[in-house]
């Protein structure tokens, strides 16, 4: 019989069963059409060398399956998805044609025809069901429904065909059993085929196991754990374990005092109770941040030995005798009684006297770390005591920060400006600072950020101050207050010399050779561009002396530079300040006051100018209250003594008083210009000239008297600064002479004064008034002004 042949690879076709299969080769698609166009049966035959695409006669298996297509699918593309079900087996005799596609001679197979199973062929049955069905348990991709078929069958040609058809298998083994005619042997070889197929599904399965179960035991936990980071990350928990660990360990490496230690526990915690991005957790981890970065216990080893202490102030400082000496004696105390804790050394003075460098010297002299906190302007007691973590943006209070910064427990905190404490409705930074200085209290210092005290009795506190006016008394009870004031010229000098400009020319890499400057020159930059107590404004001028002879040693104008005090105009520009060119004349109405200010003493002219009028007294150069009740004061002194000073008696009905400060911008208070208004008012009054080299301070009371008052060290030296020759004080402040330095004690000729009339007599051109005992009883003896109130400016 001749029919289309269509040759297969890797797959077989069983006679009664349906076979899908695709078709790409256009020989086998012009073979399908054929036999689907014809009707006809078409002979599908395994190919025995799958890699061959046109197979001929020898290629091919002699058996293969006499088939009917049933349905023919055109796929995408050229292939072609066909369905075919064999009827009988055949052999293929020859091939009659192989173009356009495989024609054969094929001869129908018939099988041998059996009446009965045998027993024996029952029992192959049965057995071949067992195999089938524990193959199809094994088998991940046997359906349960082939068991089925198989079982309703008992022909055991059928069930080897139908078993071999539906299990993958070597298509030498399938093209065995399909060549095999007879059914039992068949069924047989099935069998032998299904029972290697079972034990190889047999051996994967063990090996699986086993594979699964290595899994299981060494990389299960790995796997959990990829897993665990991955959920973590998707909720943005990452991270969270690592983290609380370092935690702990940080806890147990920090030598916290234990009650510290618990605390931090439970906030470890609760951040870990806390999801990774809360804010609740980002206020937790920045609060054991904070704590744990504090120094608990962290000491570094103090060394008091006054001898080192004095060379080092010594070397670090020029003059400050007073100064030094009783810092040294604070140390000594220090060395022989290391136990007593709490003292506080306040250091008062104008700004760029040293107060900072010299804290700092203490600082290096005893082996402190040293921290700097500013008060000025502190008016909330949370900055001080710091916030409650709750708050958004808490933080500690300036003193934990400081000892943070610090890196000890037990460093030097220099607390600057402590007289510009300021408080306010959110408390009294004052009374938390009181804590903080109180040796008794301080060793639990509580700050409301960290809720656990902090020991700060081993800190040791030096204040700066420009005055103590205004710092608050319980404050300064507790203070011992060492007073540093102005330099003179000549110390300024020094200084310079010896100290500033050595620091500015290493600051700007400069060798000593490379930068002269001339003494003449630096008395030149006082005079002229400075114009203050301390040296800030003289180490910044230094500054710009080294900046301009830096820059031209670099661009190549010369090798050093020299500076004279002729050159010093091409350095620093125009002179800044001129000697005053005061009227050396003696005036009416005009006199040369003292007043000290917190940025040192300085000289202000009073100034009366007396017109006709109704008796009005006007009082104008911003002053304050206290000012202007002390120019009462002397109006009514001068109308008690009115004769006697040769003052018309009536001038308080018939002439206008204006008494005038000049600089009205700046604002005056205190009472220690009522001497110098009493003098301006006579001289105005009466029409005879004040000498203009004089200066004069003093309060003065109804009866003439003359009270001491404050600051004379600074205003002296105001006074030599601005060329006077003689200074009225106070015969009570004589003592005080003795603190003022001795080149200005050589310069100026002081004369002490109980009266206001001896005022007089030294300052008025002639004298008016003798020295005339007070009226008794006419006006009650009394203060301008009551003593110990606060007084900006005396
Ligand atoms: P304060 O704290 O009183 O405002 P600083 O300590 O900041 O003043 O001093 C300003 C500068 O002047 C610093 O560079 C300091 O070293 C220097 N200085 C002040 N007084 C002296 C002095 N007596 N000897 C040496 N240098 C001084």
């Amino acid at each position: 019989m001749s029919m289309p042949v269509l040759a297969l690879r890797g797959l077989t076709i069983f006679p009664n069963m349906l076979l899908h299969f695709d078709v790409g080769r256009d020989a086998s698609i012009r073979a399908l059409d054929r036999a689907m166009s014809e009707g006809a049966p078409l002979f599908l035959v395994a190919q025995k060398d799958l890699s061959v695409s046109e197979p001929g006669f020898a290629d091919l298996y002699p058996i293969g399956t006499i088939s009917q297509v049933r349905q023919i699918l055109r796929l995408p593309g050229d292939n072609v998805r066909v369905m075919v079900e064999g009827s009988t087996r055949g052999r293929l005799l020859d091939l009659v044609r192989t173009e356009p596609y495989l024609q054969g001679e094929v001869e129908e197979l018939e099988e041998p025809v059996q009446a009965r199973n045998t027993p024996r062929t029952e029992a192959l049955i049965r057995s071949t069901y067992e195999l089938f069905e524990h193959y199809v348990e094994l088998s991940p991709r046997m359906n349960g429904d082939v068991l089925i078929q198989v079982m309703a069958s008992d022909d055991p040609g059928y069930i080897a065909d139908y078993i071999a058809q539906n299990i993958p298998m070597r298509v030498g083994d399938k093209q065995a059993i399909l060549e095999e005619l007879r059914p039992v042997r068949r069924l047989e070889k099935l069998s032998q085929a299904l029972s290697r197929e079972t034990a190889i599904l047999e051996l994967e399965h063990d090996i699986q196991g086993k594979v699964r179960e290595h899994l299981a035991s060494s990389q299960r936990d790995y796997y959990l754990r990829e897993q665990l980071k991955v959920l973590q990350s998707e909720l943005g928990e990452g991270e969270g374990d690592s983290e609380i660990q370092e935690y702990r360990d940080k806890i147990a490496a920090a030598k916290l005092p234990e009650e510290v230690a618990e605390k931090l526990r439970k906030e470890v915690d609760r951040l870990a109770k806390q999801p990774y991005n809360s804010a609740e957790s980002a206020v937790s981890r920045n609060y054991l941040d904070l704590c744990l970065e504090l120094p608990w216990g962290k000491k570094t080893r103090e060394r008091i030995q006054v001898e080192a202490a004095r060379k080092i102030l010594d070397a670090e400082h020029y003059g400050l005798r007073k100064v030094k000496e009783r810092i040294l004696e604070f140390l000594a105390v220090k060395q022989l009684a290391p136990q007593l804790k709490g003292q506080v050394l306040c250091l008062v003075g104008p700004p760029g006297v040293g107060k900072t460098s010299i804290a700092m010297s203490v600082a290096r002299a005893t082996g402190r770390k040293l921290a700097r906190i500013s008060l000025g302007g502190v008016h909330d007691e949370a900055e001080i005591r710091g916030h409650r973590k709750t708050y958004v943006g808490a933080m500690p209070g300036r003193i934990i920060e400081g000892i943070r910064r610090a890196g000890s427990c037990n460093p030097l905190l220099l607390l600057d400006e402590i007289d510009k404490l300021a408080s306010n409705i959110h408390g009294d930074p004052a009374s938390a600072l009181l804590e903080v200085l109180d040796g008794e209290q301080n060793a639990t210092f509580r700050d409301n950020f960290l809720e656990v005290p902090f020991d700060l009795s081993d800190v040791l506190f030096i204040t700066t101050a420009n005055t103590l006016e205004t710092i608050p008394r319980p404050l300064l009870d507790r203070m011992e207050v060492i007073e540093l004031s102005s330099y003179t010229d000549e110390e300024k000098l020094h200084i310079a010399k010896e100290h500033l400009l050595p620091k500015e020319l290493k600051r700007h890499g400069l060798k000593k050779s490379q930068l002269r400057i001339t003494d003449d020159a630096i008395r030149e930059i006082i005079r002229g561009y400075t114009r203050e107590s301390g040296v800030r404004v003289l180490e910044r001028q230094l500054a710009a002396v080294c900046r301009k002879a830096a820059m031209s040693i670099v661009s190549g104008e010369g090798k050093r530079s020299n500076v004279t005090a002729g050159t010093v105009e091409t350095v620093l520009g125009p002179r800044r300040y001129h000697p005053d060119r005061r009227d050396v004349e003696p005036q009416v109405g005009v006199v040369n006051g003292l007043a000290w200010t917190q940025v040192g003493g300085e000289m202000l002219q009073a100034e009366v100018n007396v017109v006709p009028g109704s008796g009005k007294i006007e009082l104008t150069g911003n002053l304050g209250d206290v000012m202007k009740e002390s120019a009462r004061a002397a109006l009514s002194y001068i109308r008690s003594r009115a004769s006697r000073l040769g003052v018309e008696p009536n001038f308080y009905k018939t002439r206008d008083i204006h008494v005038h400060f000049p600089e009205g911008a700046v604002p005056k208070d205190g009472p220690s210009a009522g001497v110098t208004v009493a003098t301006a008012m006579v001289s105005a009054l009466t029409g005879i000239p004040v000498r203009q080299d004089v200066a004069m301070t003093g309060e003065i009371t109804l009866r003439g008297r003359v009270l001491p008052i404050g600051g004379l060290r600074e205003k002296t030296m105001a006074a030599l600064r601005n060329g006077m020759r003689t200074v009225i004080l106070p015969a009570d402040n004589m003592g005080d002479l003795e603190e003022i330095d001795p080149d200005v004690r050589s310069a100026l000729r002081f004369i002490p004064v109980e009266q206001v009339d001896e005022v007089l007599a030294n300052a008025l051109l002639t004298p008016t008034a003798q020295s005339v005992p007070p009226e008794l009883g006419q006006v009650p003896e009394q203060s301008t002004q009551p003593r110990g109130t606060v007084d900006l400016k005396q």
